[in-house]
């Protein structure tokens, strides 16, 4: 098991880092030629495909940031969470040297650099334990630039007349779109969670980026948010890399989560066009690949 584990996860870091998924390359190339012919917005987004054919072409990454791996891993009884972790690592040093990953890992006091992209809280891996056989793994490789505009607000802000209600929820994850400005390499997604706390509110915003940029909440007040939010951020114009255009949000994906009544916090992932994940499944020692999650059904978790 651990060879085929060490395996998987190297090929699926190789493909999250290389190969762009076809529902972002999609939302990308209607975003071009929605744009006006000859703009700067169109140009930016022509090159942004032609980069994209380049890496998979060549199996090299699609960007200099190779990002933060972040691992999703429901595995069962009989595998350990440490035979697990060991393969992430392993597979996490094995990229950095084929060349998939950069070594990214630096000490956040003396600034000296791991080497192999591993360090304290490098890899980031959730685990979950299952009662069933087989395992169910997803990938983002999190780019740190649109991580620097991600942002959370504390409801009410009366800063920008936002209440505890999904107006005020509407207005905060404008508010951070806004800041943004195109940095963070817009035309960006964002996973947005409404509730829980400072840590779950992040922790779910981000997840919902491994949902395809196709799907809709199942929640009908979520679905609406979630469309709202993509026609309003786009109004903003700020377009593709700040460059103005009518494409600054590729696809908004929200989630709720409970909270305490006197907290209401907004959470927004923000991730760059560069929005690089994958997923496996593996049964009876068989790794199946897919261009969408095994686990993360729309809006859920
Ligand atoms: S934000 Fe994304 S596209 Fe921009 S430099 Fe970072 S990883 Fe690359």
């Amino acid at each position: 098991m651990r060879k085929i584990l060490q395996e998987t996860f190297l090929e699926m870091i190789r493909r999250a880092a290389t190969d762009l998924p076809p529902d972002v390359e999609g939302a990308i190339r209607r975003a071009s030629k929605a744009e006006e012919r000859g703009s700067t917005a169109a140009g930016a987004l022509g090159i942004l495909l032609e980069n994209v054919a380049m890496a998979r072409a060549e199996s090299r990454p699609m960007c200099q940031d190779t990002g933060t791996n972040t691992w999703w891993i429901h595995h069962p009884v009989d595998v350990t969470a440490g035979t697990v972790k060991a393969a992430v690592l392993w597979a996490t040093r094995r990229a950095v040297r084929l060349g998939y990953l950069r070594p990214n890992a630096v000490d956040s006091v003396t600034g000296e650099n791991s080497g192999d992209n591993t360090g304290v809280g490098q890899p980031v891996i959730h685990l979950e334990q299952r009662a069933r056989a087989g395992m169910a793994v997803d990938v983002l490789l999190k780019g740190g630039g649109c991580e620097n505009v991600s942002g959370q607000a504390a409801l009410p802000d009366f800063s920008i007349g936002a209440g505890r209600d999904l107006d005020g929820v509407r207005k905060a994850v404008l508010k951070i779109v806004d800041f943004a400005q195109g940095r963070g390499c817009a035309p960006g997604v964002i996973g947005v969670c409404v509730g829980g706390d400072r840590v779950t509110g992040y922790e779910l915003a981000k997840q919902q980026l491994l949902r395809p940029l196709t799907d809709r909440s199942p929640d009908r007040v979520l679905a609406r948010l979630e469309r709202t939010l993509l026609k309003e951020s786009n109004e903003l114009e700020i377009g593709p890399m700040g460059f103005g255009g009518k494409t600054t949000i590729l696809a908004v994906k929200a989630v709720k989560a409970h909270r305490l009544p006197a907290s209401f916090f907004v959470t927004v992932s923000y991730s760059c066009w560069s929005l690089r994940r994958a997923h496996v499944r593996i049964a009876r020692g068989k790794p199946t690949f897919s261009d969408t999650s095994f686990l993360l059904k729309a809006g859920g978790r």
